[in-house]
C-alpha cells in the first residue's frame, strides 16, 4: 500500500522506486538530445514527473487502475500534450507497430521496467531503428548480462547482440531498499547508445546455437549444426583454438565466424 491507497499487483511486477538520489541519477544519465523520450510502466509517475521536465513523454502504462491516477495526476502535461498515456500492453502495442518500431519518430527508452517482461522489451528496442538509447532499470543479473565483456562468465548472445548496436554500461546498483514494495533481489540502471541498427535473425540464430551449452567448447556447440571441416578451417583462420568456450570469443570474432560459416 502506498500514498495513493494502490496495492502493488505482483502480476503486473509492480514495485515502484521510491529512492530520489536513484530517481536523479536517472535523469542525470539521459544522454542529451530532442529525442522523444518514451517510458514503460510509469506506475504512479515518480520517474514520470521528472521525464517530462526534460522532454516530450510517450508512456505506457498496462494496470488501468495506476492509468487513472496518472490521468489525473498529469492532467496539465497531458493537456499541453507534454505527455501522451498510452493505457495498454506495451507489446500489443509493438506488436501492431508497422516495421517493428514502437512509435514513429526517433526516442530514447527511459524506464524503470517490468521485470518480468524486461529482457523481451530490451531486445524489441534495440531491433526498433528508432530507438536510439535504452536507459533503464532492470535485475541487476539481467544488467550485467547486457553489459557484459567477451571472458566475463556472463558474457552470452544478449552481451553479443548489444556490443553489435553500440555500447553498453552500468550507471548505479539499485538495492531493495529504494523499491516499495522491496523487490527480492538487487536491481541495476544502464544504458545502451545504439549506432547501429541491430544484426540480422540469422546472426543471432547462430548465437543461441553457440551458447546452446555454455560450458561445452564453441566448437562443439557449432557442430551440431554446421560442418565440422568448415569449422576447423575458419577457426584456425581467425585463430580461435578448438577447445575455447563460447564466452571467451568476442563480438568482432563471433561476426567474422557468422560471415565465413
Ligand atoms: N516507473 C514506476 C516506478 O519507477 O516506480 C513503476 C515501475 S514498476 C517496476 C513496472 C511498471 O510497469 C508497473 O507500473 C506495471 O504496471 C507496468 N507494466 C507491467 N507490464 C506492462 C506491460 N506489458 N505494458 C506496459 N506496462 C506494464
Amino acid at each position: 500500500m502506498n500514498e495513493n491507497s494502490v496495492v502493488a499487483k505482483k502480476k503486473f511486477g509492480q514495485n515502484f522506486l521510491k529512492d530520489e538520489s536513484v530517481l536523479h541519477k536517472i535523469i542525470q544519465s539521459k544522454p542529451k538530445n530532442d529525442n522523444k523520450i518514451v517510458e514503460i510502466g510509469p506506475g504512479l509517475g515518480d520517474l514520470t514527473k521528472y521525464l517530462v521536465d526534460v522532454g516530450s513523454v510517450e508512456a505506457f502504462e498496462v494496470d488501468t487502475d495506476l492509468c487513472k491516477i496518472l490521468q489525473e495526476k498529469f492532467k496539465k502535461e497531458i493537456n499541453t500534450k507534454q505527455l501522451h498515456l498510452n493505457c495498454g500492453d506495451v507489446l500489443n502495442a509493438w506488436q501492431s507497430s508497422s516495421e517493428g518500431n514502437l512509435i514513429d519518430e526517433p526516442y530514447d527508452l527511459v524506464a524503470n521496467l517490468p521485470y518480468y517482461i524486461a529482457t523481451n522489451i530490451i531486445l524489441k528496442a534495440l531491433a526498433d531503428t528508432m530507438c536510439k538509447n535504452i536507459l533503464v532499470m532492470t535485475q541487476l543479473e539481467v544488467a550485467e548480462k547486457f553489459c557484459a565483456e567477451a571472458g566475463e562468465k556472463v558474457f552470452g548472445s544478449l552481451g553479443i547482440i548489444t556490443q553489435s548496436v553500440g555500447t553498453a554500461k552500468i550507471v548505479v546498483k539499485v538495492p531493495p531498499t529504494a523499491f516499495e514494495p522491496p523487490p527480492k533481489i538487487d536491481s541495476a540502471v544502464f544504458l545502451i547508445q545504439k549506432d547501429k541498427d541491430r544484426s540480422d535473425k540469422a546472426f543471432e540464430d547462430m548465437l543461441r546455437v553457440a551458447f546452446m551449452q555454455p560450458r561445452k567448447t564453441l566448437m562443439k556447440n557449432l557442430s551440431s549444426k554446421y560442418e565440422k571441416a568448415k569449422l576447423q578451417e575458419v577457426f584456425q583462420e581467425l585463430g580461435l583454438t578448438l577447445t575455447i568456450r563460447p564466452h571467451q570469443v568476442n563480438t568482432k570474432d563471433y561476426h567474422q565466424l557468422y560471415k565465413k560459416i
